[in-house]
């Protein structure tokens, strides 16, 4: 009887978990290659926590990422500000309660982002820090486009929100970087020699002090994986779509 009745709350809890669960609305394309990890992971861990054929909530608003990476190029923030802008309102409009920007070097307009709607954005950089600060990190390696690794948006919020101090490779390695992002890993070609290259970078830097590395673009961690080495890296797709989920499921804030 006991157990019945224990099954038929453990039941009850996950059906309530369910109803409750918001919609998750991704800005992604960018490139596409990560959001179809996004969309993976999300469905990945709404089952590891709900269990059975759980699955997430979830509308995807995709660009066309030729025109997203030429405006980058061209520094047309403004204009991706409101494209981004347009996209998250677009996705408020069909449901979502929560949003997710699927690029880290996009969240340069977070800002504009977070201004324009109503329902909440969770930052790529909330999520890691979080990750970091239970490691007791304070020094780590950042690696991604030049735009993030370079600009302020990113390594301040680390700083001024969590004390987080980053270190970046130097300008030769920034470019190795940026240009494998563009050239290989958002068209979704892995080479090996660029996986030795990425990991020799890593190495350096955590001969600079840096103890562990964010994979600071949604696109590295398809090229390097925990266990091509030995040092703590923060994979922010795989950190960031999980926390969404939590969030999504209300474990977490
Ligand atoms: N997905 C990448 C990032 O996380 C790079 C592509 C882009 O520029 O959006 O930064």
């Amino acid at each position: 009887m006991l157990t019945l009745n224990w099954l038929k709350f453990c039941l009850a809890l996950t059906i309530s978990a369910y109803y409750c669960m918001k919609t998750i609305g991704l800005i992604g394309g960018m490139s596409w290659e990560s959001s179809a990890l996004y969309y993976q992971i999300l469905n990945q861990k709404t089952k590891e926590i709900l269990g059975g054929v759980h699955s997430s909530k979830c509308l995807l608003h995709s660009v066309d990422f030729d025109d997203i990476a030429n405006l980058q190029h061209d520094g047309n923030w403004k204009f991706l500000a409101v494209k981004m802008v347009q996209a998250a309102k677009k996705l408020e409009t069909a449901g979502a309660q929560l949003i997710i920007l699927c690029s880290n070097t996009m969240h340069k307009v977070a800002p504009e982002i977070e201004r324009s709607i109503g329902i909440p954005f969770l930052h790529i950089v909330d999520a890691v820090a979080e990750q970091i600060q239970k490691k007791s990190m304070t020094r780590v390696g950042l690696l991604g486009t030049r735009f993030t690794m370079e600009e302020a948006f990113i390594k301040d919020r680390y700083r001024d929100h969590f004390g987080i101090d980053i270190l970046i490779p130097p300008s030769h390695e920034r470019d190795l970087v940026h240009e494998v992002i563009y050239e290989e890993l958002v068209k979704g070609i892995i080479h090996e020699s660029s996986r030795r290259s990425f990991l020799r970078i890593i190495d350096r830097l955590v001969l600079e002090g840096a103890t562990g590395i964010i994979l600071g673009c949604t696109e590295i961690e398809l090229l390097v994986r925990p266990f091509d080495t030995e040092v703590p890296l923060f994979q922010t797709t795989r950190i960031h779509a999980e926390k969404a989920v939590e969030v999504a499921l209300g474990e977490s804030t």
